[in-house]
């Protein structure tokens, strides 16, 4: 007998051969094995004769083999197996590419099921290397499984079965109320019918099953890793200083700003900690919302921190900041992982002495041993490039601090209510007055030489350009012939842009390189600066009105949006301009959405029309566990309900530490302990 925990090798046929390639598709135990779901069933139900059956077509097909199979040797390693089926009225040529082991094993009269496609000629029909079985052993559905080295589907599929005949039946992980309430089959009966189906009501019943549950694990866990939000506050706010703040700003703030500021303090005086997210386009302003917050804390006598995905980012928080509330007696330190030991020794001392009353840094504030004298108040910026447990790190600086999320990624709002289920959500919906509509342009290279003249007009000006090129991964084929941004700053401030004060940004850079470059960019020293995607969230240099975009249909249109928005940020004209030089109509489409939408959220409709859920959220910046059967998109009505489920069951067991939900605490535990800091 086998057991859940039981290694992949101690099943019967697996070897330590399959059991590495087992491993390479994260397989390591029994758990795992069984838990490993197709991706696609084959229909051999659908049997077809070959007169009914069109050229081209997939099918399975019932027939008798009516010669024996002749071996022909085309060269050294390939070798043809031929032989005739006929289905009682037409004969099938079937040839076999180099399967010694099917070929032997054909019996001459015996009956079979040919399941590949049909290639049909005037006089006969044929099929090339097409899957064979005995005709009394196919059975209806065969699933397909995403198989790695010599490892295929069949063999997975048969180790999946010897598994199962030697499991004891699955306990359920969710309750008979449950299962009766939300109409869902037994765990037991959803895993044999996934990977054996009898027809495709079967899958359906299975794959409802196994979503819901991968769905409600989801959401359980999200609602622990946020789990402080019905404490009460260690930090109640009395005194609300908005007024005060609005004076120190060298602007007015929009109406939007201040909707989402007053939001935000009416939560501070509440007696349960804030939890919201606040969500604007790129260039809204939120930035000087999150200050009057910090204000407004720090004269309640507390502290606040301040987390940015990046160091140059961290760094220009800090500029600006330090700019506006420092004059106002708020004292701020930066700690980023770049910092010398001692340095940051001494701002850790401080901060636990209260001797600092903002702390803005990167991941590195979420450390253990950053520890504040009386925080009230954690703030992350740009939210989508932080999994929730970063976020959740944050939070648990203090019990029941208050949180506020800013993020300017346009995502559907569907997606925003999966994704940040139990926040709040205020929204700046209106841009600062006086901005300019950014033009953007769609062209060829051939327009490289008009570019650049462009580029040196605008210089001339004394207004600023960014170059960007895609990040190139030097293992990657699809790279060859891009230059990287090192090779192309190179060229330009040799060739086109001599006597130019070009400025070199990417990714391996040393953060305090990066930092330089950025500071010589922001005070006008660097006129052209050429990047990778690093300036993409946040940076704010004003004065940088012209924005050249490599290769741009490289980059997908979220991100694109992004980097737009690093340009029109000041009153000055600005121009986008996006090179490419692919022919692909969908590559042409898309960018024509960049020029003719400027609102972040259409173009993540846009984005999410053209190329569906699963791409929109393949890049995994959103920080969740991967899912193996749901679809966060697709799946979310399901969502929805298992939402609701999570919230009844936490309403009875907090702890999910009952009987009845000890085994669903494992799943959350599984499916979250892959999570990466
Ligand atoms: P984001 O929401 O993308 O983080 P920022 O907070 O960086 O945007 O603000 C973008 C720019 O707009 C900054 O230069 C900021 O000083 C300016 N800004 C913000 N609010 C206003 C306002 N109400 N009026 C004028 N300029 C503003
Ligand atoms: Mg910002």
């Amino acid at each position: 007998m086998l057991t859940l925990e039981s290694s992949i090798q101690y099943v019967k046929g697996v070897g330590e051969k399959r059991a590495g390639l087992f491993n390479k598709l994260g397989i390591f135990d029994v758990d795992a094995l069984i838990h490993f779901y197709p991706r696609k069933y084959e229909d051999w139900t659908l049997s077809k004769t070959v007169k009914d059956a069109q050229s081209g077509e997939v099918i399975s097909l019932r027939a008798t083999m009516v010669t024996p199979v002749t071996e022909h040797m085309v060269r050294r390693g390939m070798t043809l197996y031929k032989c005739r089926f006929s289905d009682g009225e037409s004969i099938i040529n079937v040839t076999i590419f180099n399967n010694k082991y099917l070929a032997k094993a054909l019996r001459l009269y015996e009956d079979y099921i040919l399941y590949g496609k049909l290639e049909k000629a005037l006089t006969y029909a044929s099929m090339s290397s097409p899957k064979i079985e005995k005709a009394e052993a196919a059975t209806g559905f065969h699933p397909v499984y995403s198989t790695t080295g010599k490892l295929t589907s069949s063999a997975i599929s048969k180790i999946i079965k010897t598994a199962l005949d030697n499991l004891p039946p699955l306990e359920d992980t969710l309750s008979s109320k449950i299962r009766q309430k939300y109409n869902l089959i037994s765990l037991d009966k959803a895993v044999r019918q996934i990977h054996f189906p009898a027809d495709n009501q079967e899958i359906e019943s299975a794959r409802r099953r196994l979503i819901f549950e991968e769905l409600l694990t989801l959401q359980l866990g999200l609602f622990k890793l946020k789990g402080s939000k019905r404490k009460e506050t260690s930090a109640a706010i009395h005194r609300d200083f908005t007024q005060e703040f609005v004076k120190l700003l060298p602007f007015t703030m929009t109406q939007a700003q201040l909707k989402a500021m007053n939001e935000c303090v009416s939560d501070l005086k509440n007696r349960h900690p804030m939890n919201r997210l606040l969500q604007g386009d790129v260039g809204s302003g939120k930035t000087a919302v999150a200050a009057g917050l910090i204000y407004t804390v720090v004269k309640n006598g507390f502290q606040a921190a301040l987390m940015a995905p990046t160091e140059i980012l961290a760094l220009q928080h800090y500029d600006s900041l330090n700019a506006l509330l420092s004059p106002a007696g708020i004292r701020i330190e930066l700690l980023t992982g770049s910092l010398k030991a001692k340095d940051k020794r001494t701002i850790k001392e401080k901060l636990i002495n209260g001797e600092t009353d903002l702390l803005i840094g990167t991941h590195a504030i979420i450390q253990n041993d950053v520890e504040f004298k009386n925080p009230a108040l954690v703030i992350t910026d740009e939210q989508h490039r932080f999994g929730v447990k970063q976020r959740a790190a944050l939070a648990c600086k203090g019990e029941g601090l208050h949180t506020l999320v800013m993020s300017a990624t346009p995502i559907p709002r569907t997606l925003g209510l999966i994704l940040y289920g139990d926040l709040d959500i205020s929204t700046i919906d209106e841009l600062p007055p006086g901005r300019q509509v950014i033009r953007t342009d769609v062209v060829d290279s051939r327009y490289r030489k008009r570019i650049y003249k462009f580029m040196k007009d605008a210089v001339s000006r004394g207004e600023q350009c960014y170059i960007i090129c895609p990040m190139i991964d030097e293992n990657d084929e699809d790279s060859l012939g891009l230059k990287s941004a090192e090779q192309y700053a190179e060229e330009l401030s040799q060739g086109e842009f001599k006597g130019y004060n070009l400025g070199l940004l990417h990714g391996k850079m040393k953060p305090k390189e990066k930092e330089n470059v950025m500071k010589a960019f922001l005070n006008g020293d660097v006129q052209i600066l050429v990047s990778t995607t690093v300036v993409e969230v946040g940076v704010d240099v004003p004065n940088a009105t012209v924005m050249v975009i490599e290769n741009a249909e490289r980059f997908g249109l979220s991100q694109l949006h992004q980097l737009r928005g690093r340009i029109g940020r000041g009153s000055k004209k600005s121009y986008c301009i996006l090179i490419s030089d692919s022919k692909s109509e969908t590559a042409e489409s898309r960018l024509m959405t960049m020029k003719n939408f400027s609102d972040g959220f259409k173009i993540a409709d846009e984005d999410l029309k053209a190329r569906g859920p699963g791409d929109f959220f393949g890049e995994r910046q959103h920080g969740l566990p991967q899912l193996k059967i749901a679809d966060m998109l697709q799946d979310f009505d399901t969502m929805r309900t298992a939402q609701q489920c999570a919230q009844e069951i936490l309403m009875r067991d907090g702890s999910l530490s009952r009987p009845e939900n000890k085994l669903l605490s494992q799943r959350i535990a599984k499916m979250f302990e892959s999570l990466e800091y």
